[in-house]
């Protein structure tokens, strides 16, 4: 059973900060929809490019370390509110997230 939340995600078409539908099957993030112009992002390989987050994570030093451990261990509960106290993070942050998970 797919559960769905939406979450405030830069899109590529929009080139803008948009409202997201994103649907999960258990932990795997499935896909990213933007609920302004419709464009869909599958994401079948997510749980290989976890690899490479956590290795971001490592590089973010000057935030705390809890907000990025509570989302590693809770993916899907914390997609809710991730993005508000993400939306404060350094800009280039955010841009590798969006490389990772806008194709
Ligand atoms: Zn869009």
């Amino acid at each position: 059973m797919n559960e769905e939340v939406t979450a405030e995600l830069h899109c590529s078409h929009c080139d803008h900060e948009t409202i997201h539908t994103l649907v999960y099957a258990g932990r795997l993030l499935v896909s990213t929809t933007c609920q302004t112009c419709n464009s869909q992002v599958k994401h079948e390989a997510i749980d290989l490019r976890l690899h490479y987050l956590k290795d971001l994570e490592h590089r973010i030093s000057t935030k705390p370390r809890r907000l990025w451990r509570g989302f590693w261990s809770a993916p899907f509960s914390q997609m809710v509110s991730f993005p508000k106290k993400f939306m404060s993070q350094p800009k280039k942050i955010w841009k590798e997230i969006k490389a990772i998970l806008g194709r």
